[in-house]
Order: C-alpha cells, then structure tokens, then sequence
C-alpha cells in the first residue's frame, strides 16, 4: 500500500491540475459508451492498454472475468453484482458495447484446469462454477489457437463462454438483436502487452493492430 499512498501524493502534486477541468466536468455525470468486463487480476490494465480516460470506461473486474449466466425472470444464477453492472450500465447509462477481456496466465483458469473441488476456500471454489462450461469445452478438444498454452486455451474459451452468459439476461438480448448493442471478446496477452479481439468469422482472435482496429471500427459504423 506504500506505493499507492505515494502515488496519491505525486498525483497531486503533478497530475491533478491537468485533470482538474476534465473531473470538474464529469462530477455531473457519467457516460461511458463501454462495459468492460476484466478479471481482477494486477496485470491488467484497461486504461493503460486502451489509452482510457477518466468517465470512458463502466468497468467490472472479478476473479475470472465471469458472470453468472441469467436464471428465470431475468434474475442472475449467481451472485447479484454482475448482473447489477449489467442493468446499470445497459439501462441507465445506454452503454453501446460490452467487452469481456480475458488474459493470458490467468490464475483462476490455472485453478479451473487443477481441478475446481480442490480449492480448500468456499467462496472461490464455488464461485469458479461459472467457469465450468469453458472447461467442457476444453475438454472436449475445442481449441482456438494449437500454439497456446493449456491456461491460455481454456482462458480464451472461458471469453466465449462469458460473452454467452452476458447474451443469456432479456435486456442483452434484445438490444443485441435490435442492434443496438455489441458484446465482444477480447484478450490482453500479459508477455507482449498485446490486447486481441475475437473474430467469428475466422474463429479466433486476432490481436489489434492498426488493420484489425479498422476493421472492428467499419463494423461499428456499419451497425450504428
Ligand atoms: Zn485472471
């Protein structure tokens, strides 16, 4: 925490000026276009990755970038803060995309494939459930990329299978069919600091390069 309490002080002594108008304007309000659903893991960084600034971003960070697939009546099968993030951002602040960003040497895909039932804490043992289906997948021999590792495999799988339970609550649904809202997957590969997104059309994902990004933005504008 010492780190972070210095960096409070070097905040305020040389970057907060320069922020000082950009905050004052967002102390009335937020309108982020994005939902960007990340594991909580220290290595990644959105903001940094994706040049973000303050107020572009509505994040949700968990253990295993997961959301609990949506039950009857629109109510989650999991814990309620997901599916809370999701009414919030998609509801109140109109948000046009939902991103689900995995990363590489994800700790709690390393967790799934060691075997789920042998975390001794209950919390994150039951948790990691939502993470289950990913792993059928991988199991059943479902790769999208031969040269990855077995973790970074199944953590690229487990972004398809996240996308999948966003889509399964009403309220995603609809405005995805209207066409008003876009659910993507990426991955942030932590060695190279490269950041992919998933192209269904090739079945795999493709890191974002300048090419890539035009061809993601052309997507965007042909949609809206
Ligand atoms: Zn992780």
């Amino acid at each position: 925490m010492k780190k972070l309490i210095q960096g409070i002080v070097e905040f305020r002594r040389n970057v907060q000026k320069g922020y000082r108008e950009a905050f004052g304007r967002l102390a009335t309000g937020q309108s982020p276009d994005t939902l960007f659903v990340a594991c909580s893991d220290s290595r990644v960084v959105p903001n940094l990755f994706a040049s973000t600034n303050p107020g572009d971003l509505f994040v949700l960070r968990n253990v295993g970038n997961l959301i609990p697939p949506c039950g009857e009546h629109g109510v989650s099968t999991g814990d309620e803060a997901e599916a809370a993030a999701l009414e919030f951002s998609v509801l109140d602040l109109r948000i046009k995309d939902i991103i689900v960003c995995g990363h590489s040497e994800c700790g709690a895909m390393r967790a799934l494939l060691d075997d789920r039932s042998k975390i001794a804490t209950p919390n994150l043992r039951s948790w990691l459930r939502h993470g289950d289906p990913a792993v059928e997948s991988w199991r059943g021999g479902q790769a999208l990329d031969q040269a990855l590792t077995e973790v970074n495999a199944l953590s690229q799988l487990n972004v398809l299978q996240q996308m999948e339970h966003v889509k399964s609550y009403p309220l995603v649904r609809e405005r995805v069919s209207a066409g008003t809202l876009g659910i993507h997957g990426w991955w942030f590969d932590i060695a190279h600091a490269d950041v992919y997104a998933y192209e269904q059309e090739q079945g795999r994902f493709v890191v974002i390069d300048e090419d890539e990004a035009e061809r993601i933005l052309g997507r965007l504008t042909s949609l809206r």
